[in-house]
C-alpha cells in the first residue's frame, strides 16, 4: 500500500513523455509503472489528459521579503508560484536590508519559515566589499550568490573587476555559483546620459540600457570565470551579442550558462509598444528587437541557456505612475503557462530548462529537478490547454507583460509538494508546507 497514485496521465520522464503512472510514499516519488500497474494505493489522482510534470524550480524570484512587502509579501509569492506549476522558488538577496550576510541571511529565514506555499532557497548578495562575508553566507545556507555589475531595482553596489575577481575566488573555493546580472555599469551611465528624455517611455528605456552594456559585462564575467574557476549564471540573458560570449566560453569548457525569462523569448519592444504596456513592460535588462529575440531561441535550443527564470519582480499600480517608474513585473505564475506546448520548445527541452537544470546550477539535484524513483514528490499535473476562464491571480501585484501579451497554453490542475496537494481546485491547498533549502 502506497499513500499516493497519480494516474492516467503522460508523464514527463528524463528520457521523454511516457504514459505513466507515479507512485508516491512518504512524500517521495516510489516508482513510476505502466498504467494500473504496480503497488495499491490509499488515494489516487486522475490525470487523464494531462501532463505529469516534475515540479518548476523557478531560480529568480524577488519575492519582496523583508522591507517591501507592500510588492509582494512571501506567502502571496509562493501562492502565485504553486497555483503556476512551480514548486521550488530561489528568491534574491535585494530587498531591505539586503541579504549580504549570515545575520540577514538568517533573519529572512526566520521571517519566511512556515509561511511558504513551495520549497524556496536563498541567495546571498555579492557587493563591493563583501567578499570576506561569502564563506559566512555559505555556511549559513546560501544556495549561490547574485551580483549586480549594474543598477536595477534596490540592487545591491557592484564591486569592480578586481573585487570581482577575488569574490570570484573564493565562489570557485566554496563551489557555489554566482549569478550575475549583466550589465555593465558604465555604459549604462553613458547611455543613460545621452537618452534626456523627460518623462517616461519604453522606447527611450532601450536605448538607455543597450545591447552592448550586456555584451561587455558578460564578456567580462566568462573571462573572469575561465580565470578563477568560479561556476557563473548570466541572469535574464537577452542579447545574441551576450549569447555568443557565453556559448564560446561553455565551448572552451568553462563552467558558465545563461538564464532566459519568458519575456524576452515571448516579446520584443516592439510587441509592447504595440500592446500599449507602458511601464507595465519596464524590465533590466529591457525587451529586445527581433533578431535578439530569435538568438535567444537558438541558445535555448543548443544548450547555451541552462535555466528559465520569470524574473518576477512585482510593483504596486502607484508605483508604475509617474515619470520613472521602476523596473520589473510579475511571471512566476505565467511562466509555465506561458511556455509549455511552445511551438519552438519540445517537451524534453521545457523539463530541462525549468527542473534538471535549476536543480543542477544550484546543487538540488538529484532530489529536485527529475521524475524518477527516489525523488522528492514535487509534481505539476498540468492540462496542456488554454483554461475554460481566466485563473486567479495570487500574487500581490499580478499585472505584468506575460498576463497581458502572451497566449495562455496550458492550465495547472494541481501541484504536490513533498507528495501533498499545495494547490488544487483552483487555490492554495492544507497549509504551507514549503522547506528551506540549502545546496
Ligand atoms: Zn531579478
Amino acid at each position: 500500500m502506497v499513500d499516493l497514485r497519480i494516474r492516467g496521465g503522460v508523464a514527463a520522464l528524463p528520457d521523454g513523455p511516457a504514459e505513466a503512472d507515479v507512485l508516491i510514499d512518504g512524500g517521495r516519488i516510489l516508482a513510476l509503472v505502466a498504467p494500473g500497474s504496480g503497488a495499491e494505493a490509499r488515494e489516487t489522482l486522475d490525470a487523464s489528459g494531462c501532463v505529469v510534470l516534475p515540479g518548476a524550480i523557478d531560480p529568480h524570484v524577488h519575492f519582496r521579503t523583508p522591507g517591501m512587502t507592500d510588492k509582494e509579501d512571501w506567502p502571496s509569492g509562493s501562492a502565485a508560484a504553486v497555483a503556476g506549476g512551480v514548486t521550488t522558488v530561489l528568491d534574491m538577496p535585494n530587498v531591505l536590508p539586503a541579504t549580504s550576510s549570515a545575520e540577514a541571511l538568517a533573519a529572512k529565514a526566520a521571517l519566511v519559515e512556515g509561511r511558504s506555499w513551495c520549497h524556496y532557497g536563498f541567495f546571498g548578495g555579492l557587493e563591493a566589499g563583501n567578499q570576506d562575508r561569502l564563506r559566512g553566507l555559505a555556511k549559513a545556507g546560501a544556495i549561490g550568490f547574485k551580483v549586480f555589475l549594474g543598477e536595477s531595482t534596490a540592487s545591491l553596489p557592484p564591486p569592480d573587476p578586481a573585487g570581482l575577481r577575488c569574490a570570484f575566488r573564493v565562489a570557485a573555493d566554496l563551489g557555489r555559483r554566482v549569478a550575475v546580472h549583466a550589465e555593465d555599469a558604465e555604459t549604462l551611465r553613458a547611455a543613460s546620459s545621452a537618452v534626456a528624455a523627460p518623462g517616461f517611455d519604453l522606447r527611450s528605456h532601450g536605448r538607455a540600457r543597450p545591447a552592448e552594456a550586456e555584451s561587455r559585462a558578460v564578456a567580462l564575467v566568462c573571462a573572469l570565470c575561465a580565470e578563477t574557476g568560479a561556476p557563473v549564471l548570466i541572469a535574464h540573458l537577452s542579447t545574441g551579442a551576450g549569447a555568443d560570449e557565453v556559448r564560446r566560453a561553455r565551448s572552451r569548457g568553462a563552467d558558465a550558462g545563461a538564464e532566459a525569462t519568458p519575456h524576452h523569448l515571448l516579446l520584443t519592444e516592439e510587441d509592447a509598444v504595440r500592446l500599449g504596456l507602458g511601464s507595465l513592460a519596464k524590465v533590466n535588462p529591457p525587451l529586445r528587437g527581433e533578431g535578439d529575440r530569435e538568438a535567444l531561441w537558438r541558445a535555448v535550443a543548443d544548450g547555451t541557456v541552462t535555466q528559465f527564470g520569470s524574473d518576477h519582480a512585482p510593483h504596486t499600480p502607484e508605483e508604475r505612475r509617474g515619470d520613472r517608474p521602476p523596473s520589473g513585473f510579475a511571471g512566476v505564475q505565467n511562466t509555465l503557462p506561458a511556455l509549455l506546448g511552445h511551438p519552438r520548445l519540445p517537451l524534453r527541452d521545457f523539463v530541462r530548462l525549468t527542473a534538471e537544470g535549476p536543480a543542477r546550477n544550484w546543487g538540488l539535484w538529484p532530489r529536485k529537478g527529475r521524475l524518477a524513483p527516489g525523488a522528492d514528490a514535487d509534481l505539476a499535473v498540468v492540462r496542456p490547454a488554454a483554461p475554460a476562464q481566466a485563473v486567479r491571480q495570487w500574487s500581490r501585484n499580478p499585472d505584468g507583460p506575460l498576463l497581458r501579451g502572451c497566449p495562455v497554453r496550458a492550465e495547472v490542475v494541481v501541484t504536490l509538494v513533498d507528495g501533498q496537494v499545495a494547490y488544487g481546485a483552483g487555490q492554495p491547498s492544507g497549509r504551507p508546507r514549503g522547506r528551506w533549502l540549502r545546496p
